[in-house]
Order: C-alpha cells, then sequence, then structure tokens
C-alpha cells in the first residue's frame, strides 16, 4: 500500500515537476515512449467501424474513462464520445467526419492509451474525443456519408445525423478548444519548397473579412507550440491551410460559435504509405496543444509566429523526372513527367494497389517529387513487351526479372491469366492475352508519353539499361536495387 502511494506520489507530482522543470524534453519523452501507447490493432489506414467499436468496448468500465453514445450515422453505426479528466478547460476532438480520412482517428486511440497512464495532465483539462464521426464513408474508404452528403458541408444545413452530431455536443459542452482532424492530400506541400506539407495547421476565419478575436488567436497561439514542436522531428514540412471563409463548414463555424478551433490536416511523408509516423506526429503534437492549453503557455505565442508558417501549396508528385528526351515525328523535345500513382481498391475497401499515372507533362521545375530522377544524359526507351507468350502466371513468377529489364523488357504477355489478379509484387507488368485490343489504324503514330498513361520507360547511358520505371516507380537495373511496390495486369 505504502509503496503504491508512494508510486502514485512519483507519478502524480514528482514527474510533471521534472517535466514542468525540463519543457524542452516533453515532446522528446512522448516522441520517444510511444510505441508503449501505439493502439496496434491499427495498422494501416482502411479500418472499419466494426474495429473502433472493439476498442470503445474494451474502454467502458475504466477508471476515469467515460464513453457516451451520441447517435449513429445514416445506416445505423454507432457514434460514440470518450471523456477524460477533471479540468475546467473543455476540449472537444473529432476526427474522420471524412470517410477516407482516417490517421487522426487511430492516434485518438494512441492519445487515450497515453492518458490512461499519464493522468496529471488532466486535473486542468477535461478532453472529450470522437473518433470516427463519418463510419458509412469509413466503410467504403470514401469521403462522404452514405447519402453523398460532405459533412464538412453541412454545419449549417444539419440535413446528416453526423452533422447533427457534432453541432449538438459542441452546443453541450461549449468547449474552450476544439480540433477538427482531417487527412490531405499528400500532394501538397509546404509552399515554395520541396518539403511535403506532413502537417498542415488553419484556426479557421469565422467571417469573410478573416478577423483574428481572441477565439481564433488562441488557436492560432496554439497551432505555434504545435508547429515548434514538429519542426523538431520534421524540420521544414509544416504548413498553413488556406484560410478562405466557407460559411458551411464546421471548422469555421465551430470558431464563430465561440470555440477556438484548430483544423489538423495529416498530409504526406516519405516511405510512410500508411500514415503511421504521421499518425505518431499527431500523437506528439495533440498532447503538446494539451499541455500548452492546460499550462496555459500558448498564451506566450503570437501570431506573427503563426503567420510565418508557411502556405499549403499543392507541387508534388510521386515520381518527378527531370530532362526526358525523346523524338516523336522527327522533331526532338526535351519534358519533365509527373508520375502519381492511384489507388485501386478491392471489393471490400481494405486492400489496394497503386496505379502509375502521368498527371503532367512539360516544365515542372517549379514542382516536386517524393522521387526524383534527372534523366539528364540518358537514352530514353519505351519498355518492350516481350515476344514470347507464356501459358501461366506460375512461369511467371519464374523469371529472371532483372535480366529481362537489362534487355529492355518492361512486359510479358500470358496467356491464360486468372482475370482476378490485377497486380503482382514482381517487377515486371504483364500483359493478359485476352485483353490485348487491335488498335485503330490511326494515321498518326502516338506520342510515346501521353497524358493519364501508365508508361513503362527504359533510360540507358551507352547502350546498357541503367533505368527502368515500371508502373511510377523505379528499378534501378544496374544496382540491382528494386523499389517497385507492385507492377500491373493490362
Ligand atoms: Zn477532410
Amino acid at each position: 500500500m505504502q509503496s503504491l502511494t508512494m508510486i502514485k506520489y512519483l507519478l502524480l507530482v514528482l514527474l510533471p515537476l521534472t517535466l514542468m522543470g525540463q519543457r524542452q524534453s516533453i515532446d522528446k519523452d512522448l516522441f520517444e515512449s510511444y510505441e508503449l501507447y501505439k493502439e496496434e490493432s491499427l495498422f494501416n489506414r482502411r479500418f472499419k467501424h466494426e474495429q473502433i467499436s472493439l476498442l470503445i468496448d474494451s474502454l467502458r468500465n475504466q477508471k476515469g474513462i467515460e464513453i457516451s453514445r451520441l447517435g449513429q450515422s445514416v445506416q445505423g453505426r454507432s457514434i460514440s464520445m470518450i471523456s477524460l479528466g477533471n479540468g475546467e478547460t473543455q476540449i472537444l476532438l473529432w476526427s474522420q467526419m471524412h470517410g477516407d480520412e482516417s490517421t487522426a482517428t487511430a492516434a485518438i486511440f494512441d492519445i487515450v492509451n497515453y492518458l490512461k497512464s499519464n493522468r496529471s495532465i488532466l486535473e486542468k483539462i477535461r478532453v472529450h474525443f470522437i473518433p470516427m464521426l463519418n463510419p458509412d464513408g469509413a466503410e467504403l474508404f470514401t469521403r462522404r456519408n452514405a447519402i453523398g452528403i460532405d459533412i464538412n458541408r453541412d454545419a449549417l444545413n444539419l440535413q446528416s445525423p453526423e452533422s447533427r452530431i457534432l453541432k449538438a455536443v459542441r452546443d453541450s459542452i461549449d468547449p474552450d478548444f476544439g480540433f477538427n482532424l482531417h487527412d490531405q492530400s499528400k500532394f501538397y506541400n509546404a509552399r515554395n519548397t520541396n518539403k511535403p506539407a506532413t502537417i498542415s495547421f488553419l484556426a479557421p476565419a469565422f467571417n469573410s473579412n478573416k478577423d483574428i478575436n481572441e477565439t481564433r488567436g488562441n488557436a492560432m497561439r496554439v497551432i505555434v507550440k504545435m508547429n515548434t514542436v514538429l519542426q523538431r522531428y520534421i524540420r521544414g514540412q509544416v504548413a498553413r491551410y488556406n484560410d478562405e471563409f466557407e460559411p458551411r463548414a464546421f471548422g469555421d463555424n465551430i470558431q464563430k460559435w465561440g470555440t477556438s478551433t484548430i483544423l489538423i490536416e495529416s498530409g504526406g511523408q516519405y516511405k510512410d504509405p500508411e500514415k503511421l509516423e504521421i499518425r505518431k506526429l499527431n500523437f506528439l503534437s495533440i498532447l503538446t496543444a494539451f499541455e500548452s492549453i492546460a499550462s496555459e503557455s500558448y498564451t506566450s505565442a503570437t501570431l506573427d509566429q503563426y503567420l510565418s508558417i508557411p502556405m499549403n501549396d499543392r507541387k508534388f508528385f510521386d515520381l518527378k523526372i527531370e530532362n526526358l528526351r525523346f523524338s516523336y515525328l522527327g522533331q526532338e523535345f526535351k519534358v519533365d513527367l509527373g508520375i502519381k500513382h492511384k489507388e485501386i481498391e478491392n471489393k471490400d475497401h481494405s486492400e489496394f494497389y497503386y496505379l502509375g499515372e502521368v498527371t503532367d507533362i512539360g516544365d515542372l521545375s517549379n514542382y516536386f517529387g517524393y522521387t526524383n530522377l534527372n534523366a539528364e544524359g540518358f537514352d530514353f526507351k519505351i519498355g518492350k513487351t516481350h515476344p514470347k507468350i507464356l501459358s501461366d502466371f506460375d512461369q511467371f513468377k519464374e523469371l529472371d526479372f532483372r535480366s529481362l529489364l537489362s534487355q529492355g523488357y518492361s512486359a510479358i504477355s500470358i496467356e491464360n491469366m486468372p482475370p482476378e489478379i490485377k497486380f503482382t509484387p514482381f517487377p515486371m507488368n504483364i500483359i493478359d492475352v485476352k485483353n490485348i485490343r487491335i488498335p485503330k489504324n490511326n494515321t498518326i503514330p502516338q506520342s510515346p508519353i501521353k497524358l493519364e498513361e501508365n508508361p513503362s520507360l527504359i533510360l540507358e547511358k551507352e547502350g546498357e539499361v541503367i533505368y527502368a520505371i515500371i508502373n511510377g516507380f523505379i528499378y534501378h537495373v544496374k544496382k540491382g536495387e528494386n523499389l517497385i511496390k507492385n507492377a500491373v495486369v493490362k
């Protein structure tokens, strides 16, 4: 008993004191201890309502946690709120009002795990989480709800039950701070830089004048605190979302209704396709915000610091290839190519594969890529289809792909290809012989590079294949380095 009391004393009194004394290291502690709190049952972006319902059920009857059932979605899926803390300052967070924006939902469960065993901060604040406000959209991993409404344009009309739930909770709690948690396209960057906007913030405007009152100013100050911490981990990868007033949106209206509202947009990060690192950054920045609200340290931040965060821009590709030279109809061209990966989902929206597509051609000197390749000095050819036709897929799996790529082949034809297979993990495309259509007898041949197509590019130097670009991924043939996540069946 005595040792328990001692442990409690250490946790409740000494630890916070230590942390207060070394404010610099709070984020370091959070960052380094994250794995202890990470909710392991959520491990990619396409989890469903059923999974988070189990998690919410597991929190029921836990000391210091209240679960409230708020209502249900159009299709009858429950929407619940998790509340913790005894402090006076009320904080409301809601995630995934857009069904395909799940990063913060997972982070919420990490944060709840953290708060369960780190309660000192909860003496000053009371936090309420609504994870997955749009469970019907999440089921299909799509933005809108089951009747096709964008909940974030329904704050005034309140036609969707999901919107009415959020409005009712806001009105009943009347929180001091609100966190509106979204994902943005991974193709956003911090303006005029080659850095992706991994996290973007906004203190939304509450009127078309974009006035700054105390409510909005406090949201800006908390954002400054979060940005300061994030810069230590993702320098230059934080941006500020456009603050054009959107009269129908929740963030703008909740700001107007007197809650200091903060939009957090989870964007893209290098080598983080399932956004697990960005989820950790949500954990870090939201707990940083809680700490700054609890200690009122945010009041020392200035609006100039907020305004110095670079604006969002949208100038990123998955792959940017510069200085690609080719000839067409007897003319020589030099262009840059921007390639993006679409995610093509399976029927139950639980898995996907990548389909690379050329989305821009020309002078892309002010655009950037997650991966960049300078084709200057290389001879470029379109990948060839091997003349031999294989009878089945099993034969394909046995091929020496690097050797075929080094001969300039990017595709193999297969006679009896199972129709359900649309992609493979192998670094070479498949031509399903059944799908071959005889091209129309055009009088003018097509350009080797076309918009919205999935190109296979071979880059050679002095007759030797150095790179093969298959489905928008690079295979460094000379080095034997394969960065191809999947190729496709055409
Ligand atoms: Zn959104």
